[in-house]
């Protein structure tokens, strides 16, 4: 740790104080989210995500002395119980998936977080089956997980790869609104679902400012 209270590795401390500040940003921006899900979809995801979140910041509190993939594992677990419906086992896939690639680490750098956005990433569309382009959480992750290889690339510090995996997630939301949804309730709009942001990558984009953001406060 620096002295300027920038985190420069993930342990499991700080890994509960990610999940925390996701839960926070998440529950703030639930009118908003829930807002976007209620023009094309039935307006229920920030909340039930916020609901989640809380509920996963809750459990994975007292597992400050576990190795980090447990508190990512439950995180995901936790998500899965707690959303009912697809988006939750696909956010939950994201951490679970995640999780896997971390297994034997006690603290995390940018490599491990580029292999858990890569693993994360899998793991949903292995089981969502979208495709980068049809209006999904899809079209955050990619473009982060894509920044965060190409921060390994550049052997750039967790803040400044979290900066620009934020950065990359809120661009792929942004650019959800002139997709077309082949997913999820927002599908049977078709045509009609353009010109609307997806719910679901504005989510992601949200949890990953509030990662990059809590990286900062770490002491
Ligand atoms: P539900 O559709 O069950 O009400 P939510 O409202 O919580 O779920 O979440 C909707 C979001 O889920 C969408 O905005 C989209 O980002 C995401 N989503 C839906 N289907 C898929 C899929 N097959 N793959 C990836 N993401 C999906
Ligand atoms: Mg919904």
């Amino acid at each position: 740790m620096s002295d300027s209270g920038v985190a420069e590795i993930i342990d499991a401390e700080t890994s509960i104080r990610i999940i925390t500040a996701m839960a926070e940003a998440v529950t703030r921006q639930q009118a908003y989210l829930s807002g976007l899900d209620s023009t094309v979809g039935d307006g229920d995801h920030g909340v039930n995500l916020a609901k989640a979140l809380q509920e996963a910041a809750r459990r994975v509190q007292p597992l400050a002395n576990a190795a980090p993939d447990i508190v990512w594992r439950t995180t995901g677990k936790v998500i899965q119980e707690s959303v009912g419906g697809a988006s939750g086992l696909l956010f939950g896939a994201f951490f679970v998936g995640g999780s896997r690639t971390i297994k034997d680490r006690d603290t995390l750098t940018t490599a491990d977080v580029a292999a858990m956005m890569g693993a994360g990433l899998e793991n949903i569309q292995k089981r969502g089956k979208a495709q980068p382009g049809d209006k999904t959480m899809v079209d955050a992750l990619a473009p982060a997980a894509a920044a965060a290889a190409a921060a390994v690339e550049a052997d750039l510090s967790l803040v400044e790869a979290l900066d620009q995996m934020a950065f990359a997630a809120q661009t792929g939301a942004d650019a959800t609104r002139e997709m077309v949804a082949r997913h999820g309730r927002a599908k049977f709009l078709g045509e009609r679902s353009r010109g609307y942001q997806d719910a679901g990558a504005t989510s992601i984009a949200v949890m990953l400012a509030a990662w990059a953001e809590a990286m900062r406060e770490s002491k």
